[in-house]
């Protein structure tokens, strides 16, 4: 789960670790007031999306002036912003941070992510800060710094002091950036992050660290766990057909395919898309309907697949365990009426009750594709597909 940065720099605020002074606007005046109220006589204002990348696409603007920030927040709220990050549509703005810009006279890198093969947290940091990390890793791996972290320790001064050395934060810069490790660390840790990255990490005014940008994402399946963090998801910034399928106990995530998949359990839905892709085509998504999946859970399933305008095809796979083929096959007739769907389906049933189940759909005379394993299935869909086009 993404958050905003504006909801980052809060957090990370109440960590210890220095965020410039700012608050979050929905209108133009409010950009003003908080501008007013932060005092100085120079801000930035930046467009709240879950994208980066937001200053190549003209999403962080600085103003000399109270009425500046106002009018770059009329401009910025309520546009699409475009950056190297998102579609070519872009991403509605909705919100805009103002803070007081800041004097920045080094900008350097500081992230913090699971190393799934060293299965530790690891730093990484570097003194090409404000650029794109993986471009620097591509094009100069030696000015990137990894640490693995213990868990068993924790992330200990010592380590801490070597990644500043390594990255050239040294003399009173270096205990300020052991703090800012330690605390992001501690934050990370606390709330199951998945990703933290402060991009700039910069040497302001004064020989100051500020963690002038700030991004975090949370483990979906821990987030629950933390109410703060739950609070903070934008449903605006996910894709609608995701969130109507949470809502219904589905567990959807839209690809960018054309044969829609309905499958029970997720290992069975990852082994749908993989046939698929074997046999040349293309997944729209990925869909768990889980195990007890009633008539009316198959027919939102059916619903939500049939809502993204890419899908062609759409292949139903269900080896009932726990689920009965009879009932699935109820809510694909009952989809099927109600839904006037147009698109082929094909079905591939297997396990309990799968003779009730067949003897079902084919009483209800609608056009079915039948399938009799997971491979004829998957070559059924793709065939189905081509022949449309
Ligand atoms: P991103 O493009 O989405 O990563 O947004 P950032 O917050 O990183 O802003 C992009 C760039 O704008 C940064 O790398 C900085 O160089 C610059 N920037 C952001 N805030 C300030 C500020 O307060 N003062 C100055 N001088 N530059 C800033
Ligand atoms: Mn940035």
């Amino acid at each position: 789960m993404n958050i905003h940065e504006y909801q980052t720099k809060e957090l990370l605020r109440s960590y210890g670790v220095p965020v410039p002074d700012g608050r979050v606007a929905d209108s133009d005046a409010s950009a003003g007031i908080i501008a007013e109220e932060i005092g100085g006589d120079r801000w930035v204002v930046k467009a709240q999306i879950h994208a980066g990348g937001r200053g190549k696409g003209g999403g962080v603007q600085l103003a000399d002036s109270v009425e500046d920030v106002r009018k770059h927040a009329d401009h910025i709220i309520g546009s699409r912003l475009i950056t190297p990050q998102t579609s070519s549509a872009g991403k509605l703005v909705q919100r805009v941070l103002v803070e007081s810009a800041q004097d920045i006279k080094q900008e350097f890198y500081l992230g913090l992510i699971i190393d799934r093969i060293k299965q530790r947290i690891t730093i990484i940091a570097s003194a090409s800060g404000g650029m794109e990390i993986e471009e620097v890793a591509k094009t100069d791996p030696d000015k990137v710094v990894r640490e693995a972290v213990d868990p068993a320790i924790g992330l200990p001064e010592f380590q801490c002091r070597k990644i500043a050395a390594r990255i050239g934060l040294t003399g009173p810069l270096m205990p300020q950036a052991v703090k800012l490790m330690r605390s992001l660390y501690r934050c990370f840790r606390d709330k199951d992050a998945l990703m933290a990255e402060i991009n700039p990490l910069a040497i302001v005014d004064g020989d100051k660290l500020l963690a002038v940008d700030a991004k975090m994402s949370f483990d979906g399946n821990a987030v629950h766990r933390y109410p703060e963090i739950t609070n903070y998801r934008d449903f605006d910034e996910e894709d609608p057909k995701e969130v109507e399928a949470t809502g219904h106990g589905l567990n959807y995530i839209a690809l960018d395919g054309n044969v829609g998949c309905i499958v029970n359990g997720a290992g069975l839905a990852m082994a749908t898309m993989d046939a698929i892709t074997l046999h040349n085509g293309s997944p729209a998504n990925f869909l768990d309907v889980g195990g007890g999946a009633s008539p009316e859970k198959i027919a939102n399933a059916f619903r939500i697949v049939r809502k993204d305008p890419n899908v062609k095809a759409i292949l139903l796979n269900i080896f009932a365990g726990i689920n009965r083929c009879d009932w699935v096959a109820e809510g694909v007739v009952q989809a099927m009426q109600k839904q006037a769907i147009s698109e082929p389906v094909i079905v591939r049933l297997s396990g309990t009750n799968y003779e009730l189940g067949q003897e079902i759909l084919n009483k209800s005379g609608l056009p079915f594709i039948n399938a009799t394993d997971l491979d004829d299935a998957a070559r059924k869909a793709v065939d189905a597909v081509n022949s449309l086009s």
